[in-house]
């Protein structure tokens, strides 16, 4: 099987950092700006740099646009620009297009024009930021959906030197541990008699309700 290809057209911050991600995992992905300095920016760490307004359409067709197994909108400021390029590359056939929304109105336009997924970067990190501030012990978080998660908990001094069974979270918070990391080792089928120590990270699974009281009372 090939490997996929990407382009991204806006290379502001987040789009910047979507180019250097996929470049550094090594893959092929074409950065795109109608801005020359910005594509300049990008000469070194995107398989190719180029220079266009993406709500020409001729300009996309040029490029190739269609190749790609997946082009990303990363305009942000200009939403007319972001609109129209969404919906010219859905004309061309684009196979999967992935739209940076500034709100959930304009979110929802971008599915209605034609993205297969919209994201929303400032609302998602704002989010995570807070969640952080509310549970220091939660690292990280990803919402499955608008009910479900998995979070990353640091374990507490309550949970040192027990073993899973003897916690029982299952039974007493309703979530599940799914991985277990210590001194950089994951343990991705953590067994009931597994022992936890203090610092230990945990990957648990559930539902928002239960994992918010899983992250207070343990
Ligand atoms: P970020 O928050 O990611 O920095 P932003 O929200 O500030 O982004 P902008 O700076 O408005 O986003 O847009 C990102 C890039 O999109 C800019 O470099 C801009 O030149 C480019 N851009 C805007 N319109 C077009 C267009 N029609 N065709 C190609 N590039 C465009």
């Amino acid at each position: 099987m090939s490997q996929k290809s990407f382009a991204v057209i806006g290379l502001g911050r987040f789009g910047s950092s979507v180019v250097h991600y996929l470049h550094s995992s090594g893959y092929e992905v074409m950065a795109i700006d109608e801005n020359e300095e910005r594509v300049q920016m990008h000469a070194d760490n995107a398989t190719h740099a180029v220079q266009a307004d993406s709500t020409d359409e001729q300009a996309l067709q040029e490029i190739g646009i269609r190749n790609f197994d997946v082009v990303v909108v990363a305009i942000g400021v200009d939403i007319q620009a972001n609109i129209l390029t969404t919906l010219l590359l859905k004309e061309l056939g684009v196979k999967r297009i992935v739209a940076k929304a500034q709100n959930p109105r304009h979110g929802q336009v971008l599915y209605k024009v034609g993205a297969d997924r919209v994201v929303f970067p400032e609302r998602d990190m704002g989010i995570r930021v807070a969640h952080n501030l509310i549970s220091p012990n939660v690292l990280d978080f990803v919402e499955l959906s608008p009910d479900y998660s998995v979070a990353e908990v640091s374990a507490s001094e309550k949970m040192d030197g027990k073993t899973l069974i003897e916690l029982n979270v299952r039974a007493n918070f309703g979530v599940n541990v799914i991985a277990i990391k210590t001194n950089h080792k994951f343990n991705i089928a953590p067994s009931p008699e597994d022992t936890i120590h203090k610092g230990d990270l945990l990957i648990v699974i559930g539902h928002n309700e239960d994992l918010k009281r899983f992250e207070e009372e343990i």
